[in-house]
């Protein structure tokens, strides 16, 4: 699901203007380049940088955007001051691919949960891609993949994983201009349930019986599910140290078999979190 469009190796072909990395933090009479790249995803997370709008246009004022194809045709080459990267890796060019951009990057951010966990697409790991592909596409000679779908971190040297599915926007915008600033980005660490409770929402496990994977799930989607009365679906991946068996416990007590628990514990973040606990 890549774009050729981002190779960056085509880029250093000649096409793209060479530009002298910039330390964040450092004087402004360069800005600090921003190059955002695309992998295997639904491009749903670079929307959520674009959908930043007004926020965007003032962080714009102190960035330079390099590389953002999802944006502008404008793409200067690198090295960038800093890297935004979505998506999963799933061919062997990505594999290569993504070094050259490591390569390229004082700091590589990865956005979302395809590029942090393998996203949606690594339900396959572990199971026959091959028969997938047979049965998906009417011409499987033409598909070139990996056996599994991985984490960037899997390959590269990650320096912040922002997680969601999509990424939340405040979130985003958090990490771009503490990158900026120089000091740590203020990400919580805390399960949804906080944030649900913070804003005043019943528990839809306590008051309805509902499955919800907000306790062992990391905040930052403001427990959007559970205010529109759905259980959480995990879109941010765990958090830290999960309680998964006390969660598995109580779905049982819900009345969920194995496989129904299997299938809600794996999903969006299944290949580095709660699912292969307990798969
Ligand atoms: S994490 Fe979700 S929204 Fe973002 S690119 Fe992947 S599938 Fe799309
Ligand atoms: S609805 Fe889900 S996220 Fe909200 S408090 Fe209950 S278990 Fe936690």
């Amino acid at each position: 699901m890549s774009s050729p469009h981002t190779d960056p190796m085509a880029m250093t072909a000649g096409t793209a203007t060479a530009r002298p990395r910039r330390a964040a933090g450092g004087d402004n009479t360069t800005r600090p380049t921003l190059a955002v790249w695309k992998f295997a995803s639904c491009d749903g997370c670079q929307l959520s940088l674009l959908d930043c709008e007004d926020e965007l246009l003032a962080v714009a004022g102190h960035i330079d955007i390099a590389y953002f194809p999802e944006a502008s045709s404008r793409m200067l080459g690198g090295p960038y001051d800093l890297s935004l990267v979505e998506g999963s890796i799933t061919t062997a060019h990505d594999a290569e691919r993504i070094h050259t951009i490591r390569d390229q990057s004082e700091v590589l951010i990865t956005i979302g949960a395809c590029a942090t966990a393998g996203g949606i697409q690594a339900l396959r790991n572990g199971r026959d891609v091959g028969e997938f592909i047979d049965s998906v596409y009417a011409h499987p000679e033409f598909i070139s993949t990996l056996e599994t779908s991985t984490p960037i971190a899997d390959h590269v040297e990650v320096d912040f994983e922002l997680r969601g599915c999509p990424i939340d926007r405040g979130q985003l915008i958090e990490v771009i201009t503490a990158h900026l600033s120089g000091r740590p980005a203020r990400i919580p660490s805390t399960s949804v349930c906080t944030q649900c409770k913070a804003r005043g929402t019943p528990c839809v496990m306590v008051a309805n019986g509902t499955p919800c994977l907000g306790p062992i799930t990391m905040a930052g989607c403001h427990a959007l599910c559970p205010a529109y009365n759905r259980g959480c679906y995990g879109c941010f991946g765990p958090m830290e140290s999960p309680n998964v068996d006390a969660l598995w416990d109580l779905f049982t007590q819900l009345g969920m078999n194995d496989r129904a628990k299997q299938r809600a514990f794996h999903g969006y973040n299944g290949w580095v979190g709660p699912g292969e606990i307990q798969s």
